[in-house]
């Protein structure tokens, strides 16, 4: 019987373990990938790190292979599916249930079911090959798929919180990024794909503020430049949700303008007349909708965004979660199995 490896959450609060498998045969409705490339994000380590149950609004069983930011090529599909012909490059995202109202409007990363997907509820990516319900695919023709993995997660968040804020941003506006890390760096380049705005990013490492700088910023400053709260921002994307970001966040937006948080630090602020000028927006944002990630394509292959990736083989996984966890990880690091 063929079988395949696979990095594998066996029961919360123990470290993953890379075992063989058998091949997995696509049901009905669901197709198999060929993974080309698995990025590797923050909640991967929460998964492994601070969950000790499946979190009330997902339903994960254990065993579950990680892994949820995948493209890959099409394999196999399975009994009934169309459409989709082997060797096609696909990215692995998001589907909504297709019934609720938010996915009605299009808005499947807003799903009220909280449907499972491959990385988180079913087997992910972080194997040779997964098995992907035909609903979560999206194609990515003339796109490497090992490259364009983090696009479905890193790239998708990041594209969607620059959309909320772009019809704020006509010429001579500035939006602020905070953090330029894995998702930061992609809305840098995003921002200046799709508005006329200065783009500044915030980061406290240097050579995230250099990522940023080459990813298009106008400008990249240490956290706590006091021009930021001076000058004001229209937009400000918050990568990192700490309570320093938010408060800093809230301190340079102008009146009107729109502050997306992104970023799943545990941070707070108090609501009311004296923590916002008039008029601002506070949000906060997950993920991106399918028809956010069909044009987030179209932006790479134009070539108007890049993501920054380093590739690494599946057999270094637990060394490249370490590096993530410690902060040594610029851009995104991707698994190519
Ligand atoms: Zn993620
Ligand atoms: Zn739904």
């Amino acid at each position: 019987m063929p079988t395949m490896r696979a990095y594998r959450l066996l029961e919360w609060g123990r470290p993953p373990e890379m075992v063989e498998l058998p091949l997995p045969e696509p049901g009905p409705g669901e197709l198999r990938l060929k993974v080309a490339g698995n990025g590797l994000c923050q909640s991967d380590l929460h998964m492994i790190h601070d969950w000790k149950a499946s979190p009330p609004h997902i339903d994960i069983r254990l065993p579950q292979t990680l892994g949820h930011e995948i493209g890959g090529w099409v394999d196999l599909p399975g009994p009934g599916v169309t459409g989709w012909e082997q060797g096609q490059p696909a990215l692995v995202t998001l589907a909504g249930c297709g019934r609720c109202d938010a996915c009605l409007r299009g808005w499947n990363n807003y799903c009220r079911e909280k449907p499972r997907q491959p990385g988180i509820g079913l087997d992910g990516g972080l194997a040779d090959y997964v098995i992907a319900p035909v609903a979560c695919l999206v194609p990515c023709e003339g796109l490497d798929p090992a490259r364009a993995a983090p696009l479905t997660d890193a790239g998708l968040s990041s594209y969607h919180a620059v959309r909320r804020v772009a019809p704020l941003l006509r010429s001579g506006t500035r939006a602020v990024v905070i953090g330029a890390g894995g998702l930061g760096h992609l809305a840098v380049a995003a921002l200046k794909a799709v508005s006329p705005a200065e783009v500044i990013a915030v980061d406290p490492s240097a050579a995230a503020r250099e990522l940023a700088l080459a990813a298009g910023a106008d400008a990249a400053v240490a956290p706590g430049d006091d021009s930021l709260a001076r000058h004001g921002a229209t937009a400000v994307l918050d990568f990192v949700g700490a309570g320093e970001t938010i408060a800093s966040a809230c301190a340079m937006i102008r009146p009107l303008g729109h502050v997306v948080l992104v970023g799943r630090g545990a941070g707070t602020l108090p609501f009311g007349h004296a923590t916002l000028p008039y008029g601002a927006t506070l949000s906060t944002s997950f993920g991106g909708s399918k028809a956010e990630l069909v044009e987030l394509v179209a932006l790479v292959r134009a070539g108007a965004v890049t993501p920054h990736i380093s590739p690494h083989p599946l057999d270094e996984v637990e060394t490249v979660l370490a590096d993530l966890a410690a902060g040594r990880v610029q851009g995104r690091a991707v698994i190519v199995p």
